[in-house]
């Protein structure tokens, strides 16, 4: 299976332009789960730009907001 890397990219809403990852959601997943983290694809646009990944911070958002 190739790589959809290309496709990824089309459709990612994580604004980390600087990050290798973006694309490669295999890598972005592991990254993140690495850190107790979410990638950023999981949050809302606003919660996405605080660039607080963890998994905290979503529960927080997402408590907030449900
Ligand atoms: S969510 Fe994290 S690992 Fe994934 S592209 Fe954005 S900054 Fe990189």
């Amino acid at each position: 299976m190739e790589c959809k890397r290309e496709d990824n990219l089309a459709e990612c809403t994580c604004t980390a332009v600087g990050c290798n990852n973006r694309g490669i959601c295999c890598e972005c997943v592991r990254h993140h789960r690495e850190n107790g983290e979410l990638p950023g694809c999981f949050f809302s646009a606003a919660g996405e730009r605080s660039y607080d990944r963890s998994i905290e911070n979503f529960v927080r958002l997402y408590n907030m907001h449900h």
